[in-house]
C-alpha cells in the first residue's frame, strides 16, 4: 500500500470527504463521460459528485511527469488504451490524481475545478471500454450448489465444479452501461415435459448479481498467463447484472450452455474500480472443505491462496413502478460478499489464458452469481424465491416470483474495513421497461 490509501487524505472536492460517498479520495476509479451535448467521450475519474477530466488535466498541465505513451492513451474516448498500458502506468496515474486533488495541494482550485471538474448530475456515463469479449464465469459454490438443485436435484453439483472455474462465451455487443431500459426478451419456452415449445415474452426473467473484471494488458494467441502474473493482468473491476430468462434458460441450456436466455442483455456500472484502490480489502480466497480437491497447480500460488479474496460488500435493491410513483425506496432483496466466491479472479483469468486463448484489453470477465451461504445473501431470484416457490414481498404490498415490467433492479458494492476509508462501486440499475411485442 502507499499513500494514495492513507485514510486520513482528504480532499479539495468537498463532496468526496463525506463519511459515506462512494468516490473518496482514495478510491479514484476510472470511466469514460461526456459533457451534455459532447459526441465524444472523455477518460474520467469519479471524485465525491464529480468527475475529473483526465485529459484535461494533461492539457492544461495540472498533472505533468506522464510518458508520452500515457498522455496519448489518456486522450481516448475509451479506457482500451489504457489498459494495455502496463500495471505500473495505472499506478502513476492513479497517484497524479490523487496528488492533484488532495486538500493540501497549493495548486489554484477554482481554476482546475471551473476547467476539469464535471458535476455528475450533468455527465453522461457511457461504457468504460470497447469490450471485445465478454466471459461468464459460475464461481461461487453456494450458487452453483443452489441452481443445480433446482435443475438437477439428484446431481446439484458437477464432478468438475471443483477443479475446472465453470465459464462460458457470453455476447459484448449486448452488454449496457448503467441506467439503460432493458426489454423483456422473446424466447421458446416448454410448460411441462411432454408439451412442444411455445414462442413468447419469458415469464421469468431474473437478475445475477456479479462483479466483472477488466482484462489489462492481454496475451498472445497461444501463450498462457501465470498465476503470478495474473493480477498485472487485470485493469479493474465494476459490478454487473447479468439478466436472465430462467424458462428460456431451462428449455436452451443443454447440451452447450446458456444462450439467447442471456445475451439479450447484461448491465455494467460505468465506473472501473483499479486494484490498486481494492488493495485495502483483500483477504484469503476462500477456504475449501478439508475433504475438497486442491486445485490443479496451474491454479495455485501462495500469494494467491493468502490474497486472492477481496471483501466487497454486494447488495441488490428492488423498486416496483409502483413503489416509484409512491416515492418509495427500493427495498434490499439481498446482501452478499465477493469473498465468498470459490475461485478468485486470478485463477479464472489464468484459467481462461491456460490453453492459449488470447485475451484482450478490453475484454469484460465476470465471476457468476455472488451467493453466499446465508439464505438473505443469495444473488439472484431463482433462488432467493426458490424458483417462484416462495415469493418475496415488497413493501407496496406487491409480490414478486420473478421481474414484472416496471421494475427497476439496482446494484450497489463497497468495501469498508477498519483503517481505512470506505469505497464504493457506484450503482448498476436497470428498468425492465416492457416486452419486445
Ligand atoms: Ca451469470
Amino acid at each position: 500500500m502507499n499513500e494514495t490509501h492513507d485514510m486520513n487524505l482528504e480532499s479539495w472536492v468537498e463532496s468526496a470527504n463525506v463519511p459515506e460517498a462512494d468516490f473518496p479520495i482514495q478510491n479514484l476509479p476510472f470511466g469514460i463521460f461526456r459533457r451534455k451535448g459532447e459526441t465524444k467521450g472523455r477518460i474520467g475519474v469519479a471524485i465525491g459528485d464529480q468527475v475529473l477530466d483526465v485529459y484535461c488535466c494533461i492539457s492544461e498541465k495540472y498533472i505533468d511527469g506522464l510518458s508520452d505513451e500515457l498522455v496519448q492513451a489518456c486522450q481516448s474516448s475509451t479506457l482500451n488504451d489504457l489498459m494495455m498500458l502496463e500495471s505500473t502506468r495505472w499506478s502513476l496515474l492513479r497517484k497524479k490524481v490523487s496528488g492533484l486533488l488532495r486538500r493540501d495541494n497549493t495548486i489554484d482550485r477554482k481554476i482546475i475545478a471551473k476547467k476539469s471538474l464535471v458535476s455528475m448530475s450533468e455527465a453522461v456515463m457511457d461504457m468504460p471500454a470497447a469490450i471485445g469479449d465478454y466471459t461468464d464465469f459460475y464461481a461461487s459454490i453456494f450458487h452453483a450448489t443452489n441452481v443445480g438443485g433446482m435443475f438437477r436435484p439428484e446431481n446439484p453439483l458437477l464432478p468438475n465444479y471443483k477443479y475446472v472455474p465453470i465459464g462460458y462465451h457470453g455476447r459484448s455487443s449486448s452488454i449496457v452501461t448503467s441506467g439503460t431500459s432493458i426489454r423483456r426478451p422473446m424466447g421458446q419456452t416448454v410448460s411441462s415435459d411432454s408439451a412442444p415449445p411455445i414462442f413468447g415474452p419469458t415469464k421469468l426473467l431474473d437478475y445475477e448479481l456479479e462483479v466483472g473484471f477488466f482484462v489489462g494488458g492481454g496475451n498472445a494467441l497461444g501463450a498462457t498467463i501465470a498465476i503470478e502474473k495474473a493480477e498485472d493482468h487485470i485493469f479493474g473491476l465494476c459490478l454487473v447484472n447479468d439478466w436472465s430468462a430462467r424458462d428460456i434458460q431451462k428449455w436452451e441450456y443443454q447440451p452447450l450452455g446458456p444462450f439467447l436466455a442471456k445475451n439479450f442483455a447484461t448491465t455494467i456500472s460505468p465506473w472501473v474500480l483499479s486494484l490498486e484502490a481494492l488493495e485495502p480489502f483483500r483477504g484469503p480466497a476462500f477456504k475449501r472443505a478439508s475433504t475438497d480437491p486442491s486445485p490443479l497447480p496451474y491454479l495455485v500460488s501462495e500469494k494467491d491462496r493468502q490474497t486472492g479474496g477481496i471483501e466487497i460488500v454486494l447488495e441488490v435493491y428492488l423498486r416496483s413502478k409502483k413503489m416509484r410513483t409512491q416515492n418509495m425506496e427500493g427495498v434490499r432483496l439481498s446482501r452478499g460478499n465477493f469473498r465468498d466466491m470459490y475461485w478468485t479472479i486470478s485463477q479464472m483469468l489464468t484459467h481462461h489464458a491456460s490453453n492459449g486463448c488470447n485475451l484482450r484489453p478490453g475484454d469484460l470477465l465476470a465471476s457468476g452469481t455472488v451467493s453466499g451461504k446465508e439464505k438473505d445473501s443469495r444473488g439472484c431470484l431463482l433462488e432467493l424465491t426458490r424458483r417462484g416457490a416462495e415469493p418475496l414481498q415488497l413493501p407496496s404490498g406487491e409480490s414478486r416470483k420473478f421481474l414484472a415490467d416496471g421494475d427497476e433492479v439496482i446494484i450497489r458494492g463497497f468495501c469498508e474495513k477498519k483503517g481505512f476509508r470506505r469505497i464504493g462501486f457506484g450503482e448498476c440499475r436497470g428498468v425492465v421497461s416492457g416486452s419486445l411485442q
